[in-house]
């Protein structure tokens, strides 16, 4: 009912059809985190996505998640940590390579770091988590230049061994694995000698200390960042999407590159962080991909943090 005298406007409005920037900000302790997007994959769901469990049984989950049961979606989501005196990036996406391809929908990592007023020069220190190329490629600009060029790149030294190894890319099956070899050699194609490798258990910058966390892949490690009496466990690929691997942490992704060995390592961190209460943050969670993870008989549940208009 419109008021005397008023006409209603009834012109149609255009739907925009597209999402704001994604990066969303939060504090540990002293230092800002900033979650920024690299967008989403949407696919149709393999016969196999998950080694130890038929098709069906992964419907069965995803439909009680209330999720498409035909295709599943996987978003990717590195961090900004701001220390107050370091800059740091952990992780870093497809990167821009992918972004005609996938006509925006993943390679969203540099564009969104700009709208959250972040200068790719100014980052001192990328720290790489694994290998696999949606972690790494964002290293690289569109036309293959350094995407970070003043900063320091730290990756983990297991993880180059192997991947580097042609004693390793030989041993692999026909399959995903070894497929990924060439293409992670070209992203890294120049930076072997200049990268800076670090084991677990070390402090790689004040506050950001790594965890060996393999299974995935042989070197994959996770990230506790802390400040005061405040933490996160940056977790990255210890499970995928959350619905599924934090769920059912017995499930083994088809990317996982020694799959019994990941199970152990989730089992082993989602115990830890949930006797301890302590914040996660996951590569593969949906946005902004923080949250808690409780125990819930013989799975875990994840809480996703709500949505702070303020930091
Ligand atoms: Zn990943």
């Amino acid at each position: 009912l419109a008021p005397v005298g008023l006409t209603p406007a009834r012109a149609a409005a255009p739907a925009i059809g597209k999402q704001a920037p994604g990066f969303y900000r939060y504090k540990v302790g002293d230092f800002e985190i900033t979650a920024v997007t690299d967008g989403a994959a949407t696919f149709p769901l393999p016969d196999k996505f998950v080694n130890n469990q038929d098709k069906a049984a992964v419907q069965k989950e995803l439909s009680a998640a209330f999720q498409p049961t035909e295709t599943v979606t996987v978003p990717f989501t590195p961090i900004v940590v701001n220390t107050g005196s370091k800059l740091v990036v952990i992780d870093t996406g497809y990167g821009p390579g992918a972004l005609e391809a996938t006509k925006g929908r993943i390679g969203q990592f540099h564009t969104n770091l700009a709208a959250a007023g972040i200068d790719r020069a100014s980052v001192d220190t990328v720290i790489i988590s694994h290998f696999h190329m949606d972690h790494i490629s964002g290293l690289r600009t569109a036309d293959g230049g350094l995407a970070f060029p003043n900063a320091e790149i730290m990756v983990p030294a297991l993880e180059l061994a192997f991947w580097m190894s042609d004693a390793e890319l030989n041993k692999q099956p026909e399959g995903y694995t070894k497929g990924e070899f060439p293409k992670i050699r070209k992203v890294l194609a120049g930076l072997e000698n200049k990268v800076t490798k670090y084991e677990g258990g070390k402090e790689l910058v004040p506050g950001i200390t790594s965890i060996f966390t393999p299974g995935h892949t042989p070197g994959h490690h996770s990230f506790t960042v802390a400040s005061g009496k405040s933490a996160v466990i940056v977790q990255v690929d210890i499970a995928n999407i959350p619905h599924l691997f934090v769920r059912n942490p017995d499930w083994q992704v088809v990317w996982d590159v020694i799959p019994d060995v990941a199970v152990t390592t989730r089992k082993k961190i989602y115990d830890m962080a949930a006797a301890d209460r302590t914040m996660i943050q996951g590569f593969h969670f949906p946005f902004p991909s923080a949250g808690y993870v409780e125990k819930d008989g013989n799975r875990y549940r994840l809480t996703p943090i709500p949505w702070n208009p303020l930091i």
